[in-house]
């Protein structure tokens, strides 16, 4: 399929009020295992893309995805705001206008890669890969219910962050106090994968 621009409107806006939605809950986690500041990165990012919405969406999606991802590197920051920016990017890159599951899920592969090698990091570090990874892991095992499946893993994959202990970013510095905390990322990736399979369902 392709995405008129009214699609990647809804796509790309729901994304960003989901995560505006969220400021406070992701301040909240960022404030257990951190420095406090992800809802307010996250959010400042999302406005940026909302104000530039029109311009982004004129274009082609994956000159879209790269304006955003452009967008979420200049104006997120911390930690989190070059690694998201990094996915969008590698998801533009990868893509073509006409989207399919297959093409989807083999950019979203590399999109995911381009974080790791960002990050220096992998699943099981209690970051937002470990949202990312088994989303990915979902979408790749194709069927008719892969739209619920893919909400289902991202909500359980968030949660099993809480006993994790931080090995990557800032957590990381309370070592085993960081133990018994959701990850802030995982939770904005989670947010985001449902917004991406609300838009597409034109659930919103
Ligand atoms: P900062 O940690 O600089 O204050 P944010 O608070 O905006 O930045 O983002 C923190 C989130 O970024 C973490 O919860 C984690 O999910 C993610 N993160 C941090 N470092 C890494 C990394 N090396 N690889 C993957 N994700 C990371
Ligand atoms: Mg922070």
């Amino acid at each position: 399929m392709i995405l008129d621009r009214e699609a990647k409107s809804r796509l790309f806006r729901t994304v960003a009020e989901r995560l505006i939605a969220h400021t406070e809950e992701l301040t909240a986690l960022d404030q257990a295992i951190g420095d406090g500041d992800h809802g307010i990165n996250m959010k400042r990012g999302c406005e940026a893309v909302l104000a530039d919405l029109d311009a982004i969406v004129a274009k082609p999606l994956p000159e879209a995805l790269k304006a955003a991802g452009t967008t979420l590197v200049m104006k997120v920051g911390g930690a989190s705001g070059p690694l998201y920016g990094t996915l969008f990017l590698a998801l533009g890159k990868a893509l073509a206008d006409e989207v399919t599951l297959a093409t989807a899920t083999t950019a979203f592969g590399q999109a995911i890669e381009a974080v790791k090698a960002r990050g220096k990091s992998m699943p099981g570090q209690k970051t937002m890969l470990d949202v990312l990874v088994p989303a990915l892991d979902v979408q790749l095992a194709d069927g008719a219910d892969a739209v619920t499946r893919l909400r289902d893993a991202a909500g359980r994959a968030a949660v099993a962050t809480v006993p994790m202990r931080a090995v990557r970013g800032r957590a990381s510095f309370l070592g085993e106090r960081s133990i018994g905390h959701m990850d802030p990322g995982a939770r904005s990736s989670q947010l985001i994968i449902e917004a991406i399979v609300d838009a597409l369902e034109d659930r919103t």
